[in-house]
């Protein structure tokens, strides 16, 4: 590597340390810091966001930038010396047109906000949220508007998560999968042999729930020595490198699926970062490609894999063996469809495979247009339930299992819904894929072998880091670009077995 490469990736390691020290505050605020440190991690964050932004930005990142980028000049496009600079490129031009005040105002009104939904959640009380709800929209607007001129004001969003994706092509995706989801779901519910989920419904003692999903997770192929697991409110996954990459569960005693797929997913997500070429660690390379790829991981290990009939073959005697009272005389059949049944429901995490992404694009659609200034935040909660009967039959009976449910608004995460339904799309193009490449897979799944599945997704997809662009991964892995063809097949292929249609 030439020398003003070698000084460029030295000056974003700086960037990438402080960000990776944020991340940590992030965790412990969310797991173990006393409700009196609020104050004080707000300006901690802010204080670490605006170091991180000036050092982005600053004249000598630049300059070592412009350096760097006659040093490579002719080498293989696809090498990472011309990755690593073109994605610092990328970052540095998105980051100069950003004020640091933004970044710390932002970084301050959202660790305050994250308390004060936490709150008014607990007391099922939107008019708590209402006024941080309220600045953090307008300073998403004023974030789009450093972007200015764009197509949609929620383009310079979306690309924060899911770099070169557009709002239309977003709405494209969802307007074919929106009506052939709710059709699926109608034909479930209307004419499917009728699932009963009684048995995932009884009390799961939590320290039995932690010792087993640890256990699938270690079989999965999350490794604990650069990973650990906590309790949070909110399930997610933290990585801070290649060699540091922490999940959070939340337990619910009368309900098997909330940790127990809960873990799956979030392990989905750190076995991803784990995968990550530890050469790309403190690079414009070493995070992941996208949002919704990330989320594929998640929901492959999660439903793909850890909803599959192949899985419980294999695991369902273990979990007798932990539930004795509660599963032993339940047949694996029962289980099966009991973890897969499908209904309208409130809970966006809980969702079943076939309603989750009406969840998503409800949010998509209230998001743009807060953004657009259609609505108002004082309006939400009534918009909220009344697009919720629209898409699911149902209306949420508080706030808290109805706007209130979700971490991202309150962390100012705009443009971040639409890549969970992307990732299952995603999800199910490189699934189809991989049972090309993997003929037994079903077999190996069965026989709790997971080696060759994780393998192939650190090959394919997990080392790559950032190198590659989402659509760009997409299409050299499988071809083709981001259709929902392959899921609606899934979809249609599984709960058609299930519900006999
Ligand atoms: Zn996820």
């Amino acid at each position: 590597m030439g020398e003003r490469l070698e000084e460029l990736r030295r000056q974003f390691g700086v960037v990438a340390d402080l960000e990776a020290a944020g991340g940590v505050l992030g965790w412990d605020q969310q797991t173990y810091m006393p409700p009196g440190g609020a104050q004080g991690r707000a300006m901690q964050l802010a204080t670490l966001g605006r170091l991180a932004h000036q050092q982005l930005v600053s004249d000598k990142m630049g300059a070592a930038l412009v350096a760097a980028e006659s040093e490579v000049e002719g080498l293989d496009p696809d090498s990472d010396e011309i990755r690593t600079v073109r994605k610092a490129r990328r970052d540095f031009d998105k980051a100069r047109k950003v004020p640091s005040e933004w970044v710390a105002e932002f970084r301050r009104v959202t660790a305050l906000a994250h308390h004060v939904w936490e709150k008014a959640r607990a007391e099922s009380d939107f008019s708590q949220f209402q006024a941080p709800l309220g600045e953090i929209v307008k300073l998403r607007r004023d974030y789009a508007d450093f972007f200015a001129p764009f197509d949609h004001v929620y383009d310079p969003l979306l690309d924060d998560f899911e770099p070169g994706m557009k709002t239309t092509e977003v709405k494209a995706v969802f307007g074919e999968l929106r009506p052939e989801q709710i059709s699926l779901v109608q034909e479930i519910v209307e004419r499917g042999t009728p699932v009963d989920d009684a048995v995932v419904h009884q009390q799961f003692d939590e320290q039995k729930q932690w010792n087993l999903g640890m256990e699938v997770v270690k079989a999965l192929g999350y490794d604990l020595e650069r990973g650990r697991q906590d309790k949070s409110v909110h399930p997610f996954t933290s990585g801070f490198g290649t060699g540091d990459v922490r999940i959070t569960t939340r337990f619910d005693q009368g309900f098997l699926n909330t940790a127990l797929f809960g873990t799956m997913h979030e392990a989905g997500h750190a076995m991803y970062e784990q995968g990550v070429n530890p050469e790309f660690d403190r690079t414009p390379l070493g995070i992941t490609a996208s949002l919704a790829v990330h989320e594929s991981q998640s929901r492959m290990w999660e439903n793909f894999v850890g909803r599959s009939r192949a899985f419980w073959v294999g695991f369902y005697r273990r979990l007798q063996e932990v539930f004795p009272g509660q599963l032993g005389s339940v047949n694996l059949e029962t289980f099966y469809r009991a973890i897969n049944k499908v209904q309208p429901s409130l809970i966006r995490v809980e969702a079943d495979e076939a309603t989750y992404n009406l969840h998503i694009m409800l949010r998509f659609e209230l998001e743009i247009e807060l953004m657009e200034g259609n609505l108002e935040v004082s309006d939400l909660p009534e918009a909220w339930n009344s697009r919720f009967q629209e898409f699911l039959g149902m209306v949420p009976p508080d706030d808290a299992k109805g706007v209130l449910q979700d971490i991202h608004w309150s962390a100012g995460m705009f443009g971040y819904f639409p890549t969970y339904a992307l990732g299952n799309l995603i999800a199910a193009q490189l699934w189809a894929k991989i049972k090309q490449d993997i003929p037994d897979l079903d077999r190996k799944i069965e026989n709790a072998q997971f080696g060759d599945l994780l393998g192939w997704l650190r090959e394919n997809v997990h080392r790559h880091g950032s190198k590659f662009e989402p659509v760009e991964l997409l299409a050299t892995v499988t071809g083709s670009g981001l259709t929902a063809k392959p899921y609606l097949r899934y979809l249609r292929e599984k709960f058609g077995d299930i519900y006999g249609l």
